[in-house]
């Protein structure tokens, strides 16, 4: 156990995607590395597989109470354990497409460009990849950027349904592909899970913890390494850092404080690596003192702005035929990501989502898709279902903003881009004749989180972006804070603008990027 007063080479505070991948590519240089970590492990159990203890109880989401801006509260849709979110994440990991590093018009606006372009990130892709297990197919997806590599894994295998899902939508001019999956999965022939192949292939993944530690999750695939292979790295749980404080003299974070098991910590590294989720990172930047007044690293005003998360909807069609897939989720569909014939501004991503159980489908049903379903109990409209997870882009804007007002955090959010959301909807209802599905979509609210939309906050990113210009970014282009000489951001806070696909893959590539630079500059 580390001493309350140990000096590190590197401080990382938060276990998800950005501090894992970053911490775990720090541990080989021999330098001590100390992970802070608010939460605990998972615990396993057969319950991370039943679906009303984590969708209905939402046993594993925080207990935190969240403000909107009319006051009304809400409970954010994160996990505080160790390996963050991705332990009850979907694990689809997409690159960004190459033209979403530079400007896109939208109908409400415009996706800013990315100070840096797609060749820097596309080597961190390759790595990130590999590292993450992700199992896909190149040159399926029609809108997937150029790669140096092929995936190391071969794709999840369709089920015969979805399949012949695959069929009907190429029969209707589309380019269905193999969603990139991060999974440690050996397949026979079949797509079968082999004798010693880690994952089962269950009807639990996504939104599920994985109990067999199958799930390619910041945990499994990077901490447990790190503190299996490197002497040098700490890992302190239940670890909740209250504030940065900074020395007035150099501009520099001098202490980290902590409560750990209701006790008062203090630590201190060389450099701090903020990687507690977008929300959380700017939250933590809120550090006031009288050398910054409105917090860390915030002259520009910019911590906390920007916040972007996707506008996504998880719907569940009812086929008329049975659907007995068990791992639903191999399929995507990236047709309309950039636009439409009948609409010339991008409307974003469907992929294939985790097979609906019964207990959900009575939780969420409300009177209103009584009147046109069809009659059949809970658990046939499950057996019925197929599951889709819609898109689209989430624009940049200021007022949409994580911010204190006292000890209440409040997250002010006003919607945007919605056209987008709705026509990419209705692609999707389009497609329901030729699949064999009954005409209506159903909105499946409870994987993302009780409170929907507000406290959809599973593709959290943007508060405090990276660029060039102190006055309106708070990062550097290696994601250091531009006012303070060792503060790091390792999350998806960085993100000028979020595109319509899943950001974690993003995240990851970027953490092993600013691992790169802080290498460098630690000289190791
Ligand atoms: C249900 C669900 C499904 C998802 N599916 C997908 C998917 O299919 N594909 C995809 O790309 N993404 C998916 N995501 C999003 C994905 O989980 C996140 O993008 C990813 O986990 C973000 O990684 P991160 O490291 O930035 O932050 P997080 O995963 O949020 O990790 C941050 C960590 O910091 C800790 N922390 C926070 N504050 C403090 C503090 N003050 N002190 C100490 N520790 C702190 C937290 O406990 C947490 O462990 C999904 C998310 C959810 C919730
Ligand atoms: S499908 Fe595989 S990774 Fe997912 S919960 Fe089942 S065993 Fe775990």
């Amino acid at each position: 156990m580390a001493a309350a007063s140990d000096h590190y080479d590197v401080i990382v505070i938060g276990s998800g995607p950005g501090g894992a991948s970053l911490a775990q590519r720090l541990g080989g240089t021999g330098k001590r590395i100390l992970m802070l970590e608010r939460g605990d492990y998972l615990p396993r159990s057969r319950r991370n597989q039943d679906s009303k203890t984590v969708f209905v109880d939402a046993a594993y989401q925080a207990k935190d109470t969240w403000y909107g801006s009319d006051g009304g509260t809400f409970r954010p849709g994160l996990h505080y354990f160790v390996g963050g979110n991705s332990k009850v994440y979907g694990a689809a990991l997409f690159r960004l497409r190459e033209r979403d590093f530079g400007e896109l018009r939208h109908k409400d606006g415009v996706s800013p460009a990315w100070p840096l372009g797609y060749d820097v990130f596309e080597p961190y892709y390759t790595q990130a990849e590999a590292l993450y297990h992700v199992h896909g197919q190149r040159g399926e997806d029609p809108t997937e950027p150029w790669s140096s590599a092929p995936y190391a894994y071969p794709p999840v295998k369709h089920e015969p349904r979805i399949q012949e899902l695959n069929d009907i939508l190429e029969r209707e001019a589309l380019h269905p592909f193999h969603l990139p999956l991060g999974i440690k999965l050996i397949q026979n022939p079949d797509g079968s899970a082999t004798t010693y192949s880690p994952c089962i292939r269950c009807d639990t993944f996504d939104g599920f913890p994985c109990p067999f530690n199958a799930k390619a999750d910041a945990q499994v695939i990077c901490v447990d390494p790190a503190r299996a292979a490197y002497p040098n790295f700490t890992l302190l749980t239940n670890a909740y850092v209250t504030r940065l404080e900074t020395d007035a003299a150099d501009g520099s974070v001098s202490r980290v404080h902590v409560i750990r098991d209701n006790q008062f910590e203090q630590y201190s590294a060389d450099i701090v690596v903020a990687s507690c989720g977008a929300l959380s990172s700017a939250l933590l930047l809120r550090s006031l003192s009288d050398a910054h007044p409105k917090g860390l690293a915030n002259g520009s005003d910019q911590v906390g702005r920007n916040y972007m998360r996707h506008n996504m909807s998880i719907v569940m069609a009812l086929l008329k035929e049975p659907n007995h897939t068990v791992f639903q989720k191999t399929l995507a569909v990236s047709d309309f990501y950039f636009g439409a014939s009948d609409w010339k501004y991008p409307l974003g991503l469907i992929q294939m989502c985790a097979t609906s159980h019964g207990e959900q489908i009575r939780s969420e049903a409300v009177p209103g898709y009584l009147s046109w379903l069809p009659e059949m109990p809970f658990e046939k409209m499950a057996e019925h279902s197929i599951d889709f997870w819609l898109q689209s882009e989430d624009l940049p804007r200021p007022e949409n903003r994580i911010r204190y007002d006292g000890d209440r955090v409040v997250l002010d959010i006003r919607e945007g881009n919605e056209e987008a959301a709705r026509r990419l909807r209705a692609k999707l209802e389009g497609l329901l004749e030729p699949m064999g599905a009954w005409p209506h979509l159903i909105e499946r609210r409870l994987y993302l989180g009780k409170d929907i939309p507000i406290g959809g906050t599973a593709h959290q990113a943007g508060t405090c972006r990276f660029g060039t210009d102190p006055a309106t970014s708070v990062l550097d282009l290696d994601c250091k804070a531009h006012e303070l000489d060792n503060l790091y951001v390792a999350d998806a806070s960085f993100f000028p603008s979020i595109g319509a696909v899943n950001p974690t893959l993003t995240i990851i590539a970027n953490a092993l990027r600013v691992a790169d630079r802080i290498k460098e500059r630690l000289g190791a």
